[in-house]
């Protein structure tokens, strides 16, 4: 049963008086459940339990933080169908996405769980003492991780489930002894609920402290300001737009301690499209565009929006033969009327700058479906307007008509940091690839070679991350087992007796 109060610390609490309900996108009609915004008092409750549950926490053994990761993971299969028409009915995401995202994110809570098996993620580094060295003796040095505290984690609208409440962020952050609150996302406050309540019972079945995690309703920006200024909250984890990210990111540099905000915002995903891919190929890619483009309706921070070749017969082709494509797919419906009308206002302003030619038919859709679209520009125009390279968050793609290689690298040179870049081709172009790849790999966190950048992998090699704007450290990534680094911090141990050294830095 959805309550609509936040759960500070163990109990669930709706002492305010703000309230909001989440939208079915696909009937274009409130859900029935009200949620109550988290007064100030409550916020502070919340934090305060979270360092003190950190005393305790950082100290909880590993194989004991693993039974409580596995726990959550058991708590929301337990939630079977009633998760599933929730996460429907807040995001009109369908039923297979549904049950793919829990998988995910129960995937990940497990392999958190895993790595806590060994002390692989703790950066280990013994450096023996040498005392008959000359001139000065070395001294016996140890080094290790401390997790840093309390962290503020903004889940994402676009994967209520595997970024957001117990997503990735959560999950990383509670593995490495960090506790969470959680600023609830406002568009799947229900799903945020049920799954809050699972990590809550997992945590009192497991023996962990309360405060371990808390999760905060919030409808507006002052739930989240009050939480990353709160001087006993020490990382941020954000999924988002660049406007929030960057807000908070500022927010978080004019604290008098200022603290890391990990967040990953938008991008636009170039992909280069050789002349040789597009003569050999050209329809294959334009199908598996015109599937990628709109997949999970555009709404993926790796959606390709930004497709690079040079002019020719072949790109013009290309082109069409996508445009075409792309609107034989059944339009469909976005996360909340909000984010269609960020679609339709980004659309309109990109489509609306000089030189720029829609080339998709113009599609009728129902309230809150998108009308996904494909625009192409010469790369001088691009070049010269930075509003071309702005995210438009949903199915829509601009190709852009090189002059040559020239233009396209120096493009490539000039684009914000991205997420990911592909690079399309033939084996024949392979010898001549090396500048492509080295320029493009200066702006982006992942490459992908003859592929599309939809579908991130959660394994230890995936980077999902990448220089600014579309994240705020380029050094780390937000998926994968590498991703609990932005948790911890290095502590070195000088000259220290065995006996007060944490285990994996012990002789033996
Ligand atoms: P958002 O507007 O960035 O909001 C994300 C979360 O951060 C929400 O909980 C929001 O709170 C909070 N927030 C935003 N600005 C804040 C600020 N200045 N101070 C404190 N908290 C703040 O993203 P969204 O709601 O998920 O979607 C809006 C747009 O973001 C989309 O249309 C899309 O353009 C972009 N987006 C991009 C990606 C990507 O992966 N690239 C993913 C999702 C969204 P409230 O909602 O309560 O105000």
């Amino acid at each position: 049963m959805i309550t609509g109060k936040s759960y500070i610390g163990f109990s669930q609490q709706s002492s305010g008086s703000t309230t909001y309900k989440t939208i079915n996108p696909k009937l274009n009609l409130e859900n029935e459940w009200v949620f109550t915004e988290a007064t100030s008092e409550e916020i502070d409750e919340a934090i305060n339990m979270a360092w003190i549950a950190f005393k305790a926490y950082r100290n909880i053994s590993e194989s004991d933080r693993a039974k409580f990761l596995n726990a959550i993971a058991d708590e929301i299969e337990a939630l079977g169908d009633d998760l599933v028409q929730m996460y429907c009915a807040e995001s009109g995401l369908p039923e297979g996405r549904a049950n793919g995202e829990r998988n995910r994110t129960v995937f990940q809570l497990r392999s958190f769980a895993e790595m806590l098996q060994s002390d692989d993620w703790k950066q280990v580094s013994i450096d023996t003492a040498i005392p008959d060295r000359t001139p000065a003796p070395k001294p016996d040095l140890r080094r290790s991780v401390l997790p840093l505290g309390p962290v503020a984690v903004f889940g994402s609208s676009n994967f209520p489930l595997a970024y957001s409440t117990a997503g990735g962020d959560t999950a990383s952050a509670l593995a490495v002894g960090c506790p969470v609150v959680v600023k609830s996302h406002p568009m799947h406050a229900g799903t945020g609920e049920l799954i809050a309540g699972a990590i809550v019972r997992a945590a009192q079945a497991t023996g962990m402290p309360e405060g371990v995690f808390s999760n905060l309703n919030s409808k507006g920006i002052e739930v989240g300001q009050r939480l990353v200024k709160h001087p006993k909250i020490k990382a941020v984890g954000f999924t988002g737009s660049i406007r929030g990210g960057r807000a908070l990111l500022d927010l978080a540099a004019q604290r008098t301690e200022p603290i890391p905000v990990f967040a990953e915002m938008g991008s636009i995903n170039p992909v280069v499209i050789t002349q040789n891919a597009l003569e050999y190929n050209g329809s294959k890619w334009a199908e598996t565009y015109a599937g990628s483009i709109t997949l999970g309706t555009g709404q993926f921070c790796t959606n390709p929006g930004l497709i690079l070749g040079i002019k020719s017969r072949e790109l013009t082709s290309f082109t069409e033969e996508l445009a075409e494509k792309i609107v034989t797919i059944d339009p469909m419906v976005m996360l909340h009327p909000n984010i269609k009308s960020a679609y339709g206002r980004m659309k309109s302003e990109v489509t609306g700058q000089s030189g720029v030619s829609v080339l998709s038919a113009p599609l009728e859709v129902e309230t809150n479906y998108a009308d996904q679209a494909v625009a192409t520009v010469d790369g001088s125009a691009f070049l010269s307007n930075p509003k071309l390279h702005t995210e438009v968050f949903g199915p829509f793609s601009i190709v852009v008509q090189c002059e040559d290689e020239a233009q396209l690298l120096e493009i490539i040179e000039n684009l914000e940091g991205q997420l990911t870049g592909t690079i399309i081709a033939e084996d024949s172009d392979l010898p001549n690839l090396h500048t492509i790849v080295d320029e493009m790999r200066q702006r982006v966190g992942r490459l992908i070679f003859n592929g599309v950048p939809t579908g991130v992998e959660v394994c230890p090699s995936m980077n999902h991350g990448g220089p600014y704007p579309s994240s705020t450290d380029p050094r780390f990534t937000a998926v994968g087992m590498h991703s609990v680094r932005r948790w911890v911090r290095l502590i070195s141990y000088q000259n220290m007796p065995e006996s007060l050294l944490p285990n994996e830095l012990q002789n033996g």
